[in-house]
């Protein structure tokens, strides 16, 4: 998907810079909708029949994003393809859904809106592109409204991204993405909107699925890398190949070299000696016999290499030019202006601000959502659920909550979560909450991110430590016991503690 090559071009020079979520925390990130739809729904395409799992999946995944403080921006593919891209969006719907021959992107809308109708209770905006999602993806990254764009689809840089998260993965109930930045694509392989484009045309992309017959991307790129040599813009400079006189020119001395006729021993003009002793030579203008050594030979041959040897520097300079030249210019609709135009033509109106803010979550309408949908549990929804809105109230400002009221009661003790330094926090139930059945929630918070917004009662915290010490306390061992633990693993603890003040939930 996207321009052919362009990801192993990219990796070959080690681009792509690995990074954990956690430390893009107060990013706002635009996601192609259709491809996560189609991960998600190939994840659990064989254990799972049910046509509704993938929101499950999606659901975990939303949430994992907001653990970390990332607001998401989803885009969702116009439902007219473009008539450039009805080829690969044909392959596509065959391979991913068995639909042959179509184009149709309607069945494929069935999941997209019932993965809408889960944003709209999570707070999470979503844009219809009026094309291709990449084209708006890249746009609101251009704009500044998004700070990356999260795809696999190499196309969203020849729409003019700036940064692109890409092979998501989740290691250690941790997630994971490579950063691809416009500038070190620029340091390191040289390569921008302009000549991204350039490289789509010649190597293939989703709308020439083809490319320049036998064009690889290294020959390609070296292209490129020569452009850039001689100062010329990619695209100007391809779109101008047909009427480029000095190139047609020497194409021409290339492939027209005539045929050389013998030419005489003792004149050097054409003829042979037997011949030019009987007859004479008619470039020595004689009748009989011809000059030893004589002038310049003008037949067409010799002309021709003379005039190769006077463009012998231009074409060692443009030879790779005009072999690439050569075999794009067969296709005769070369370079392709629609092709040229559907990336660098913006044709998404411009979003206001307010369209890419997340807005509070409707706790009762995500979990009666995903009980309508999916087959979980009530208590399984709000245990995830929870971390994350503790997470996002830690993230965001006090503005930003309306209506649900979740506040820490207190720090129980210090601990460690995938080796960051954590508080474990008592939080007062949700009043929504009629799922779980403890009367508080236990959820480990990193310190740092804890004491930004309660400083005062990590103070609290510290001094009673410090207290305990005092008046020789034990400190509670179970700290160390749970670093590696994650929320979820400690979810349910296999001995259930009740104490006199009820019973407790840790995340
Ligand atoms: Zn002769
Ligand atoms: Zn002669
Ligand atoms: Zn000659």
């Amino acid at each position: 998907m996207g321009v052919i090559s362009l990801w192993s071009i990219l990796d070959e020079k080690d681009v792509g810079q690995r990074t954990n979520l956690r430390d893009l925390s107060g990013k706002r990130l635009a996601v192609d909708l259709s491809i996560w739809i189609l991960e998600l729904k190939r994840a659990n395409y064989k254990l799972f029949d049910s046509p509704n799992f993938f929101l499950k999946n999606l659901f975990y995944r939303v949430l994992g994003f907001l653990k970390n403080g990332i607001q998401l921006v989803f885009i969702i593919d116009a439902l007219h393809v473009p008539s450039l891209k009805t080829a690969a969006v044909r392959k596509r719907l065959k391979e991913c859904h068995g639909i042959e021959g179509g184009i149709d992107r309607s069945k494929f809308q069935i999941c997209v809106n019932k993965c809408i109708g889960l944003f709209d209770k999570l707070g999470i905006p979503y844009l219809t592109s009026s094309g291709e999602a990449e084209s708006l993806c890249a746009k609101l990254n251009k704009d500044g409204l998004v700070d990356a764009c999260l795809t696999r689809d190499g196309d969203v840089f020849c729409y003019g991204a700036k940064h692109v998260y890409r092979n998501l993965q989740k290691l250690s109930k941790e997630y994971y993405v490579d950063i691809y930045t416009a500038d070190s694509i620029q340091e390191k392989v040289c390569l921008d909107q302009r000549s991204f484009v350039a490289l789509a045309l010649l190597c293939g992309c989703d709308y020439n699925k083809s490319g320049v017959k036998s064009i690889g991307h290294k020959k390609a790129l070296s292209l490129l890398r020569n452009f850039q040599e001689n100062k010329f813009d990619p695209l100007d400079r391809m779109l101008g190949w047909r009427s480029n006189t000095e190139l047609n020119n020497l194409q021409e001395v290339r492939t027209n070299l005539p045929k050389k006729h013998p030419h005489c021993l003792r004149c050097h003009h054409v003829g042979d000696l037997t011949a030019h002793d009987t007859t004479g030579c008619s470039s020595c203008t004689t009748n009989v016999g011809c000059s030893v050594n004589a002038d310049t030979c003008y037949c067409e041959w010799h002309q021709s290499e003379r005039k190769l040897a006077d463009f012998k520097d231009d074409l060692t300079k443009f030879k790779q030019e005009l072999d690439v030249r050569e075999k794009a210019l067969m296709d005769y609709n070369f370079p392709d202006k629609e092709i040229i135009h559907e990336f660098l033509d913006d044709k998404n109106e411009k979003i206001p601000l307010n369209k890419v803010c997340s807005s509070e979550p409707d706790v009762t309408g995500i979990v009666s959502y995903m009980l309508d949908k999916v087959r979980m549990d009530g208590v399984d929804i709000m245990r995830h659920l929870i971390i994350a809105l503790v997470h996002i109230k830690l993230f965001s400002s006090p503005q930003f909550w309306h209506s649900l009221k979740l506040e820490p009661v207190s720090i129980l003790r210090e601990s460690k979560e995938n080796f960051r330094l954590c508080y474990e926090v008592k939080w007062k139930k949700l009043e929504v909450d009629t799922w779980t059945k403890e009367d508080y929630y236990t959820i480990h918070v990193e310190r740092e991110l804890f004491k930004q917004q309660y400083s005062e009662m990590v103070k609290e915290f510290i001094s009673s430590q410090g207290k305990g010490k005092q008046v020789g306390f034990r400190k509670r061992k179970s700290t160390d016991n749970i670093t590696s633990q994650t929320a979820i693993d400690t979810f349910f603890p296999k001995k259930k503690k009740q104490s006199k003040k009820g019973t407790k939930m840790t995340y």
